[in-house]
């Protein structure tokens, strides 16, 4: 078996070392015997999205969402909306979240039209939203996620798509409605740095899960040793409990 991860601009999509994420997955396929090849897309490079199982974007500032808006119109949105509708497993972190909706208007007015890939929007603030948060994760009954969050941005999410889940704490979304995140077909949206995956290691295997099934009709992952991961996962999670009991 083997898997085949596209990592979209980690040329200029990389905030927090987003790109852990990928190295992540890598050595929990490798720890299982699963051959893996990751593939950088930077701006400039044509996306064959059908020669990837699994999909990567990470987040980036304003300025970088704005460089690469040029290179993402076209060919490269034309894939990526074929490939998410065909049900290709995306991660996509804050800037790459919020390139899937509609747009993204920042705080001091630039419009950037992004793909329309998933039935969301998102209008920068000044105030930005940062801090260590903890959601749940509705789908995996009773897991929670701990992340880190650093946005302008307030995402709204339309009828199309369902959060990942109900923020615990911190801000999420937008701050106001209490949702964390999108999911829609088999892409996985979040504005958790962190990086996310090293820390939530059953959204590492959900997504690992969703493109082996895809690929080969079946997900047989060994269960790993993750007491280090739940151990980081889990000291986050109840400094973030105790300071909600402030
Ligand atoms: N530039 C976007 C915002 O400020 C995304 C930031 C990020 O990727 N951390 O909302």
């Amino acid at each position: 078996m083997k898997l085949n991860i596209c990592h979209l601009y980690p040329d200029v999509l990389n905030l927090y070392g987003d790109r852990g994420n990928v190295t992540c997955w890598e050595q929990r396929l490798r720890w299982r015997g699963i051959e893996v090849q990751t593939t950088g897309v930077p701006i400039g490079t044509p996306l064959h999205a059908a020669d990837y199982d699994l999909m990567f974007l990470g987040g980036g500032q304003d300025f970088e969402q704005e460089v690469l808006l040029a290179d993402l119109a076209g060919a490269k949105t034309a894939e990526l909306k074929a490939a998410i509708e065909d049900g290709m497993p995306l991660l996509a972190i804050c800037g790459g979240y919020q390139m899937l909706g509609a747009y993204y208007e920042t705080w001091d007015g630039h419009r950037c039209d992004f793909t329309g890939a998933l039935d969301l929007y998102t209008v920068g603030q000044k105030e930005r939203m940062i801090g260590n948060y903890l959601y749940t994760c509705d789908e995996l009954q009773g897991v929670t996620v701990v992340g880190f969050e650093n946005h302008s941005g307030r995402t709204h999410l339309g009828s199309g798509v369902r959060p990942v889940g109900k923020v615990l704490f911190g801000s999420g979304n937008n701050g106001q409605d209490g949702t964390e995140g999108a999911r829609y077909k088999n892409v996985f949206a979040t504005y958790s740095h962190g990086c996310l995956l090293p820390k939530n290691p059953q959204i590492a295997d959900l997504l690992l899960r969703w493109a082996l099934e895809r690929k080969y009709g079946t997900a047989d992952l060994a269960p790993l040793d993750d007491q280090l991961e739940i151990q980081a996962h889990n000291y986050m999670e109840q400094r973030l409990r105790k300071a909600m009991k402030k």
